[in-house]
């Protein structure tokens, strides 16, 4: 009996499919790497029924890759062709919850905005906020990529939250990892181990987490620079001040250019940053006050964003924006993360390429803790222009690890920059494979990601 026969004895019929409409969806992420279809998608009811999931595929040596809402963008999403599809999105049970304590327990496919709405009421939230995909990523795959966001340079990533896991490992072994204390120091960590593992350690299949009090006050600024270099010098000023920033998200004057192509918003096309600040009224003015007298003297002024626009909802479309600046072009992306006072060198350096080598390069991101995305656009069907495109990614990257940086601040490793993990991690890599070789003996759990064995 084949693994689709074994399963459907047990897994209710409208949970698992082989229809190529399911199938389509879930062979892709949103990366820009080849879709691959898998056997079958199986949309998982409990973590009994994962348990038994995993044993099956692991005695047939069938791979498996966890999906929450396939939102990743480095390929860590996309399954094998031999392979099933194990999708979380239907388990969104809020567990238990504990706001004395600031905590709550979930299933793995509850979506971050949903559980975000949830906490409001109780005063609460959950910080990370990644930047355009809040309204569709799953708390499991922000849990398995260690997503962070707008927030995450005041209240940390996603890893920074997690107190407590219940896992399936690849032999469909069940562990509850972790507790719900705050400070431990008990053992080897493996909840941090598992956050991040794009799953490839275990199957997730309920995280508890911290959450953070609403702020008392929030103030908003924006500021417009002469060049990308100033305003990234403007970050990394505000770093060293120390000055306490809930957000500060910077975009280039071609993200600006292109926010308006897709949404007409009339935004100035100049480098811009969008500040946030958060604490009792008075802190948050003087706060902003700090930081306008910097970005004034790195040679910013005060931006004013017309009535009703607000800066996270035009941010939120950055992404996309760039995807659809012109038809026929791909983008080429990076993640990388450095110490913040090399910014204003990196932020120079992308564009110098881009600039030699004729090619659109748009720089934005998270900043304030040295997160950069630095996304090329080409044409895939021009091989020396695709070819060129690459060749620049790849010397972002291999300048980030220079600079003692990392080559994913927060989208993971997947596919898409496999070729150059063992660029930062060097013979750690080997450690990693004697890890993963424990969790998952037969290889199963998503195979062929961030690593070869
Ligand atoms: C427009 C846009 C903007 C984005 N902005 C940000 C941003 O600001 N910050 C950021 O960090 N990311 C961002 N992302 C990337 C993406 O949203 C995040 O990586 C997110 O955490 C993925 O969640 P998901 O539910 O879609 O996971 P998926 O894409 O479904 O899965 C991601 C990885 O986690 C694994 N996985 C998923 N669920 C489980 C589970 N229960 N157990 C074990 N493994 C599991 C998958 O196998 C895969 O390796 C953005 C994406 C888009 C499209």
């Amino acid at each position: 009996m084949g693994i689709v026969e074994k399963l459907t004895s047990f897994v209710p019929a409208d949970r698992i499919s082989t229809h190529p409409d399911h199938l389509a969806v879930a062979a892709h992420d949103e990366s820009t790497l080849e879709a691959v279809t898998p056997l079958a998608i199986v949309w998982a009811g409990s973590a009994d029924e994962i348990a038994r999931i995993v044993k099956l595929c692991a005695e047939d040596g069938v791979p498996i890759t966890s999906r929450g809402a396939g939102s990743a963008l480095e390929g860590s999403t996309i399954p094998c062709a031999n392979g099933v599809v194990l999708d979380l999105s239907r388990m969104t049970e809020i567990l238990d919850f504990w706001p004395d304590d600031l905590q709550v327990r979930v299933q793995p496919g509850i979506i971050y905005d949903h559980l975000n709405e949830f906490l409001k009421r109780e005063g609460l939230f959950f910080p990370p906020s990644p930047g355009g995909s809040g309204d569709v990523a799953t708390i499991g795959g922000m849990v398995s990529t260690n997503a962070s966001g707008i927030y995450s340079v005041k209240y940390g990533g996603t890893r920074e939250y997690v107190l407590e896991l219940e896992i399936i490992t690849g032999t469909g072994e069940r562990f509850k990892i972790g507790n719900r204390a705050v400070k431990r120091s008990s053992g080897y960590n493996l909840v941090d181990l598992i956050s991040g593992s794009e799953g490839t350690l275990a199957v997730i299949s309920a995280i508890t987490i911290r959450l953070a009090g609403l702020p008392e006050g929030r103030l908003q600024s924006a500021f417009r620079f002469n060049s990308e270099v100033e305003a990234a010098r403007a970050v990394s000023e505000m770093a060293r001040y120390g000055l306490d920033l809930a957000a500060v998200e910077f975009l280039d004057r071609r993200v600006m250019t292109a926010l308006n192509k897709l949404k007409d918003y009339g935004l100035e096309e100049v480098p811009t940053l969008f500040l946030e600040f958060h604490g009792p009224d008075a802190t948050v003015r003087s706060n902003a006050d700090l930081a306008g007298s910097i970005c004034e003297e790195s040679g910013g002024s005060a931006l004013q964003l017309s009535d009703g626009q607000r800066p996270w909802e035009i941010r939120h479309f950055a992404t996309d924006a760039i995807k659809y600046w012109q038809t026929g072009l791909t983008i080429v992306r990076n993640d990388i993360a450095f110490p913040i006072s090399k910014l204003p060198d990196m932020v120079e350096f992308c564009h110098d390429l881009g600039e030699a080598n004729n090619l659109p390069i748009f720089t934005f991101g998270h900043v304030g803790m040295g997160l950069l995305h630095a996304l090329i656009l080409a044409d895939k069907e021009d091989p020396a222009r695709w070819q060129k495109a690459a060749d620049i990614n790849d010397q972002i990257i291999r300048k980030t690890v220079e600079l003692e940086g990392t080559i994913s601040g927060e989208h993971g490793i997947g596919l898409g920059h496999k070729n150059l993990f063992e660029l930062e991690h060097g013979t750690a890599v080997d450690l990693m494979r004697k890890i993963k070789k424990q969790f998952d003996p037969h290889n199963i759990l998503n195979p062929g990601k961030i690593f070869d064995l």
